[in-house]
């Protein structure tokens, strides 16, 4: 499969788990099957939220945005700081800054996470050494750090620098070890998968790197957990909650890796990823974008790619990426993405 395909996969099937979850977020499961059936939520067109997207593909949209205006921690960060902007404003403002800051529909405020929020609302602190607290929210290890970083896997990056960049990117929010490694964590997975890696393996070597890490203990715990769940049995939902509810950066990981290593299909494990008593858009935006990148766009439920909100902008941002990273020509975006001020 071509890697532009599994790209496009990725971001795209973010936004359907988030928009598949959005509807659920907050309710328990007797409670979701008592107003969906003893299925649970099965289907986008039965969601009853239009497809709407939360701050998940939200940020996972500037998460790509900072890095196609420079890369560097500062430019996340000032990437970050646009997205909280959406988060304030009724709408775009007469010259945004950027193309994606213009985007009407990313002016949704849906139950963002307040560490993401009071975190970039700081000025840019550099990270700290691996192991030790960042230096903002230095407890905070919500899975906000996770949900946002999936195109640090998506760039060409081999494991190693995926899982160091986005570990590092989480730190503007999350200082708690976990938080930040988490997302490491999983952007190197991403980055595997991405490139051609089956899911099983690309765990295998995440879990490698993460037990030669400081403070790696407790994500790798959780991935354990997640295989050792998937392999008692079919998927279902009391299996998932076995797994984690998803708040935590860890449990969000573990839960997305297990609906993606049980369901037989991207619909199936999107199913999986957000019916349960947790954090169901987060779980099934990470699950989004781990079998977007297995299965590719084509992979993904044709009817619910129609649906879901935002379709054209993340797929353009998806092409942008392939077309900055992998092609490395960057004459027809720096108009979408001018450089940040330091890097121009
Ligand atoms: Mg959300």
């Amino acid at each position: 499969m071509d890697f532009t395909e599994r790209v496009r996969g990725a971001l795209l099937g973010g936004a359907l788990g988030d928009a598949l979850g959005w509807p659920v977020e907050f309710r328990r499961l007797d409670q979701i099957r008592a107003g969906y059936g003893p299925d649970g939520l099965t289907d986008l067109a039965d969601a009853g939220r239009g497809g709407q997207v939360t701050d998940d593909t939200q940020m996972t949209l500037f998460t790509a945005e900072g890095l196609l205006r420079g890369g560097r921690p500062e430019d996340l960060h000032a990437a970050y700081r646009r997205w909280f902007l959406t988060q304030r404003l009724p709408g775009p403002v007469r010259d945004a800054d950027g193309w994606l800051a213009a985007q009407d529909f990313l002016y949704a405020s849906r139950a963002p996470g307040n560490a993401c929020l009071t975190g970039v609302a700081t000025d840019y602190r550099p990270a700290a050494p691996f192991g030790q607290d960042g230096p903002v929210n230095p407890h905070s290890k919500g899975c906000g750090t996770v949900m946002r970083s999936a195109p640090f896997g998506l760039i060409g990056l081999d494991p190693d620098q995926a899982l160091h960049r986005a570990a590092v990117a989480a730190q503007l929010t999350h200082g708690h070890p976990t938080g930040y490694l988490a997302a490491g964590a999983f952007a190197a997975l991403i980055a595997l998968i991405a490139a051609g890696t089956p899911l099983r393996p690309a765990v295998d070597a995440v879990l490698t790197r993460l037990d030669a890490l400081p403070r790696g203990r407790e994500t790798a715990d959780a991935l354990r957990r997640a295989l050792r769940v998937a392999a008692e049995g079919p998927g279902s939902a009391e299996a998932v909650e076995r797994v984690g509810l998803g708040w935590i950066a860890e449990e969000c990981l573990a839960v997305a890796v297990y609906a993606a290593l049980v369901g037989e299909d991207a619909r199936a494990a999107l199913v999986l990823a957000v019916n349960h008593s947790g954090d169901s858009d987060s779980t099934g935006a990470v699950c989004g974008n781990l079998v977007g990148a297995l299965h590719g766009l084509s992979g993904l439920p044709a009817d619910w790619c129609e649906l879901v909100e935002g379709r054209e902008v993340v797929l353009q941002v998806a092409d942008d990426l392939v077309t900055a990273f992998t092609l490395g020509d960057r004459t027809a975006l720096d108009g979408r993405y001018p450089p940040g001020p330091a890097a121009a």
